[in-house]
């Protein structure tokens, strides 16, 4: 009925309970979960996880923008090796991420152009983790002729922008905690954008939504995430859920 289209199971935070994390959210309708990589250090468990649950956890692969530092030329040969040898769902996480450290901003557009080129390569969706750089991002993606399918994961900008993505790249926005936020905006930002450009996600261990925001987040609050969304476009959790499963379908195209 759900799919949390982005979520760190793998996470420290989650090792002592993983396994009633999991149970609680297929309770909650939440059929499967899709695990974004960040780098070297998050492959190994990232793998492990899907190794145990393989019917409902997903690996993908590729460079967070915020692990791209001075070693970034020998985490992108360990992610492409992967690519190269592995099944993965997409190419992701990977963006520009200039909110905390912007000393190796040139590096993370050229990773981000890079790991765009292959996910055209191994024909993969990608996955954008974007923070305080919306303009380059979408500068980069407006330069490539062809396009890989892609989520704008943790969606946070205004309506405008969400029709530039929306219209240049057919792209859905992945809809998280931050709804659930006072005076957070996203509900104004997506009031008219139609239900068939967006998924669900929640980032766990970050974002909780209401009223569980600053504690640990999981998956079994996609549903909270639905209920807010269904209020926001009028319409039942259920259309909510399948809307989003079948939009995820679209992007990841899983069997
Ligand atoms: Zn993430």
């Amino acid at each position: 009925m759900f799919i949390d289209t982005h979520t760190h199971l793998y996470a420290e935070e989650f090792i002592s309970d993983i396994d009633e994390v999991i149970k609680k959210a297929i309770n909650a309708g939440v059929e499967k979960f899709f695990l974004p990589n960040i780098d070297a250090s998050s492959i190994d468990v990232m793998h492990a996880l899907c190794n145990k649950y393989p019917v409902q956890c997903f690996p993908m692969m590729g460079l967070h923008p915020c692990s791209v530092k001075e070693n970034y030329l020998e985490e992108l040969a360990t992610a492409y090796n992967l690519l190269k040898t592995k099944k993965y769902l997409a190419v992701g996480e990977i963006g520009i991420d200039l909110y905390w450290d912007k000393t190796f901003y040139t590096q993370q557009a050229d990773v981000f152009t890079q790991q765009i080129n292959w996910a055209l390569e191994f024909d993969l969706p990608i996955v954008i983790h974007c923070r305080s750089a919306f303009d380059k991002i979408y500068e980069i993606l407006t330069g490539f002729k062809k396009l890989p399918k892609g989520i704008f994961h943790c969606f946070s900008g205004n309506e405008e922008q969400a029709n530039k993505i929306i219209e240049a790249t057919n792209f859905k926005l992945g809809i998280g905690g931050v709804l659930t936020f006072k005076n957070s905006g996203l509900d104004k930002a997506i009031a008219n954008i139609d239900l068939k450009h967006l998924v669900l996600e929640t980032d766990s261990p970050y974002l909780a939504p209401i009223p569980y925001r600053g504690k640990r987040n999981e998956s079994s609050y996609i549903r909270i995430i639905a209920a807010k969304l269904a209020e926001v476009k009028n319409c039942s959790i259920s259309d909510v859920g399948n809307i989003t499963t079948a939009n995820a379908k679209e992007v990841f195209g899983w069997d």
